[in-house]
């Protein structure tokens, strides 16, 4: 059952998919066939008179214990393997019969769910589902900005939208005001076709705007780069425009195999989004799992956070599992040797954390030197500021970095107190609150001060709304979702830096934020 599953799996994947997603299947179906499980398994049933779940376990251990004796990093590391196939295995011990029903096809439906992990989103996107609604969840998770990024529709935080939609009811997603129409009259039906043309049009009107530059009508350029999830996402990202990559997102290829990757395996991930970029640069995020971005091994070790987003996230996880963290510094660093490639550190909060990376580095740069293995040596080195005590101290970490990036997302919701995924709190979630204005207009002078660029991959950047707002602010540097490239480009280069400068000034000396949007519209139109 359990290999069947794996075959399946391999089967429905999408064509693109990496060799080394494929490969590590193979070798879980490789496994299952080891006799080191069968037969093993089977001699302590026989001993103990257990059943196959407890013998499958006791089997495991053993193994694990062998991997964990091994002095090599690499091998050490394939014990997550074993661990993932007992897993399975034992999946299969514990289900029901009626639940082994034939797996739903999703290609082309709507997918109606309580919740959805940033990796069933990503699993959606091989199996080519139309949309989907959540039940609870809010815009700024990572499931919703993934869910923008890979283009599909969605929509979170529909209480009780299982019980209120009908499996076989025909629906209308409108993930750009958040509204589901069931059973549309043919009224809606038109009125959607018609925004489908319009939107058409519009796209076909920005498409004049791809490789051309991001210039202010007073003549400023602005950088414009996208955010990445993976490798893959690169071919979205050119065909809205050939820009480079201000965010990739490193914990996606961990989430896609819901286990810790090893140094290669990133090496060769990373090498294969720098040469799908041509030439242009990539800024490698290192890893921000924890909160909502967990895998397996990681879980039910303990008890859980009771506020996981304040918790071991980020760059705090990766300082205190150091072993692991050298892995990927190692692999950037190597990457970076065959093209612009940069490094950047989610969730600093303090100067002392920034200590302990550059240590780490330097033991990084020890090890690949004793190795002889190609690096850059010399790799700029980023930070995001994401949250407030960071924006606060911005200044300390511009002078000691070589580039400063706002994280919207995270510094919002530490800011205001109000977690990002949770939609009872989502109507608090608002980038226009005086206190956050302050903490970027704080960041972006702090990197002018520094003479280092500062640029914003939060999805405040890829919003419209807010683009003529920022660039009065001074941000000259802006990484987005590929769906907004071309539509922030648009409204760079109608605007007028010079006359933007006066009015935002006025808009940071506001403290009421009615006032601020009511200013805010005023810019738009
Ligand atoms: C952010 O916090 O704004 C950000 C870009 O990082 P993430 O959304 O991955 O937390
Ligand atoms: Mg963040």
């Amino acid at each position: 059952e359990a290999s069947a599953q794996l075959h399946e799996i391999k089967s429905r994947i999408a064509a693109d998919t990496p060799e080394d997603i494929l490969a590590f299947i193979d070798s879980h179906l490789l496994m299952l066939e080891d006799p080191a499980f069968d037969e093993g398994a089977a001699a302590i049933i026989r001993e103990f008179s257990c059943n196959a779940e407890w013998a499958l376990q006791v089997q495991c251990d053993r193994l694990v214990q062998v991997f964990d004796e091994m002095d090599d990093a690499y091998l050490k590391t394939r014990k997550d393997d074993v661990l993932h196939v007992v897993q399975r295995i034992q999946h299969c011990l514990a289900e029901k019969p009626e639940s082994k029903a034939e797996p739903v096809k999703l290609k082309g439906r709507i997918v109606i769910s309580d919740d959805l992990t940033p990796a069933d989103t990503l699993m959606m996107q091989h199996q080519k589902v139309a949309a989907f609604v959540t039940e609870f969840g809010g815009p700024l998770s990572h499931t919703a900005i993934l869910a923008r990024n890979l283009g599909i529709p969605a929509i979170v935080g529909v209480h009780n939208a299982r019980q209120l939609i009908h499996p076989t009811e025909q629906l209308i997603i409108d993930g750009h005001y958040g509204v589901v129409i069931g059973e549309p009259d043919p009224r809606s039906l038109k009125h959607y076709r018609k925004l489908r043309q319009k939107d058409a049009v519009r796209k076909q009107r920005l498409n004049q705007l791809i490789n051309k530059p991001a210039v202010t009508k007073d003549g400023v350029h602005i950088l414009l780069q996208g955010n990445i999830d993976r490798p893959e996402d690169i071919r979205k990202l050119k065909q809205y425009d050939n820009t480079g990559v201000g965010l990739y997102r490193t914990e996606m290829l961990f989430l896609e195999n819901n286990q810790s990757v090893d140094e290669e395996t990133q090496f060769k991930t990373y090498k294969r989004a720098l040469f799908r970029l041509k030439g242009k640069p990539l800024t490698i995020r290192t890893l921000d799992l924890g909160a909502d971005k967990e895998i397996q091994e990681s879980m039910g070790q303990g008890p859980m956070a009771h506020n996981p987003a304040m918790g071991l996230r980020a760059i705090r996880r990766c300082l205190k599992e150091p072993e692991s963290f050298i892995h990927q510094l190692c692999a950037i660093m190597r990457v970076a040797a065959y093209g612009d490639v940069k490094m950047m550190i989610p969730m600093l909060t303090n100067i002392h954390e920034l200590d302990q990376v550059s240590a780490l580095i330097e033991h990084a740069r020890e090890l690949l030197h004793q190795r002889t293995v190609r690096f850059n040596d010399k790799i700029e080195i980023g930070a995001m500021i994401e949250v407030p005590a960071a924006a606060i101290s911005s200044e300390v970490f511009a002078n000691r970095l070589d580039f400063l990036s706002i994280g919207t997302n995270d510094l919002i919701q530490y800011t205001l107190a109000i977690d990002r995924i949770d939609d009872e709190v989502n109507y608090l979630y608002n980038p226009l609150h005086p206190a956050v204005l302050q903490l970027v207009n704080i960041t972006i002078d702090a990197g002018k001060k520094a003479k280092v660029p500062v640029s914003m991959c939060g999805e405040m950047a890829s919003d419209p709304k807010y683009t003529r707002l920022l660039l009065g602010m001074g941000l000259n540097y802006f990484s987005v979702q590929a769906n907004a490239l071309l539509e922030i480009k648009d409204i760079i280069n109608n605007s007028n830096l010079g006359k933007l400068r006066t009015k935002v000034r006025k808009i940071l000396s506001c403290h009421d934020l009615n006032e601020i949007e009511l200013l805010v519209d005023k810019l738009n139109n």
